[in-house]
């Protein structure tokens, strides 16, 4: 389906739903759309990342395939969602990197490992390489640190940079024309949304994530795979005020925060990513779009990778493998930052721009719907 096909059968789909609203109350979209009549480009880009893809509005309506509406709308939002990551990329010409998500991860990655391998192969002896290694310092005898500290900030940096400018492109086409004041109150309600994924709720018994029956499943993977990685962050936090306030050198003792906090956060993502890759394969295809199928099983698949090698690398740091574990762990990491801005982590903050708008607008509602009595 051509851009213009797409936004006008969003266009479609969505005026049929201001006629109906039976979904009102499921999730932020439709008290979007009340009383809309005409839907601008922008505003069917900012509808699509409100939406959190539950299917609780797949499950209810009455309209879907195959009565002549064809509604479908978790599957033509997800549609305009991919379209708005590209659009708003920045660079504008990496967007392309999203219609063959596998591919051009794969490619970005195989690129970061083979720089990694070369680095090593030209900074260490084979001896460092393949031998075994349990002192202080042995992580810095395969790559030095300044080499592994300066390739990872400048990914980083890059992922950052890229992203930030990205949500700020789409932040300056949705935001709603509101004084600064509905914003700042809207900061804490959107917030809130944010952090406990409410909306994956479906308006409370939960969406309906592998079939009709409604489930929790998405919603708890979610948050399991997000405080794994948020403990593998503060894993990296403390091992580098080790490293700098105090001058100890990885590998830290089994017993160490680092290591605990790396570990167990490492063994959470797994447990995270593996509930979520079990819920897109189980999950009803129909309702769903499949470059953003393709789109949440790279982002996942790369993000295992990332794990398990750090994990191995943990395990196995005291054997002759953890040269090799290691320059694999670093390639993947390193390709997982260069890769970031057009995987499905962009998802993020545009769903936070999209619950921003929507809570600014429930706010600037209040004294409305105060004087009405509702
Ligand atoms: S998804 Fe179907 S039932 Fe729900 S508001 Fe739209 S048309 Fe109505
Ligand atoms: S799929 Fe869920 S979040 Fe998306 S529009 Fe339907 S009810 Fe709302």
């Amino acid at each position: 389906m051509s851009s213009a096909d797409l936004t006008a059968e969003a266009e479609r789909q969505l005026r049929i739903c201001t006629a109906c609203m039976y979904c009102d109350g499921l999730c932020p979209v439709f008290p979007a759309i009340d009383n809309q009549h005409r839907f601008e480009l922008t505003d069917i880009n900012y509808l699509s990342n409100l939406c959190h893809n539950c299917r609780g509005c797949w499950s209810a309506c009455q309209y879907t395939p195959p009565h002549p509406f064809a509604i479908n709308l978790p599957a033509m939002l997800a549609a305009v969602r991919q379209r708005s990551y590209a659009e708003y990329l920045w660079p504008t010409a990496l967007g392309r990197a999203f219609r063959r998500p596998m591919l051009s991860i794969a490619l970005v990655v195989g690129v970061a490992l083979l720089f990694t391998l070369a680095a090593v192969l030209l900074s260490a002896s084979p001896a460092v390489l393949l031998g075994s290694d349990r002192s202080a310092g042995a992580f810095y005898r395969v790559l030095p640190w300044p080499l592994m500290a300066g390739a990872a900030g400048a990914s980083l940096l890059w992922a950052v940079l890229c992203i930030a400018l990205a949500t700020l492109r789409y932040w300056r086409a949705i935001a709603p024309p509101l004084p600064a004041g509905a914003l700042l109150r809207a900061l804490r309600p959107a917030l809130r949304d944010i952090i406990t994924l409410r909306h994956l709720g479906g308006g409370g018994p939960g969406c309906n994530d592998v079939d009709e029956r409604p489930s929790h499943q998405r919603r708890i993977a979610h948050h399991v795979m997000v405080a794994g990685f948020l403990g593998t962050v503060l894993s990296t936090l403390t091992a580098a005020i080790y490293h700098h306030a105090f001058g100890w050198l990885a590998p830290y003792p089994l017993t160490s925060l680092p290591v605990l906090l790396g570990g167990v956060g490492g063994v959470a993502m797994l447990a995270g990513i593996g509930g979520l890759l079990t819920i897109e394969r189980r999950a009803d295809q129909q309702p769903s779009d499949p470059h953003e199928v393709q789109l949440n099983l790279a982002f996942l698949i790369l993000l295992a990778l990332v794990t398990l090698s750090g994990l191995a690398v943990l395990a196995l740091r005291e054997t002759a493998a953890m040269g090799l574990l290691l320059i694999l762990h670093l390639g993947l990491v390193f390709g997982f930052f260069l890769a970031l801005p057009f995987t499905k982590a962009i998802h993020a903050p545009f769903r936070a721009a999209a619950l921003l708008r929507a809570a600014a607008e429930a706010e600037e509602a209040k004294p409305l719907a105060r004087k009405r009595g509702d």
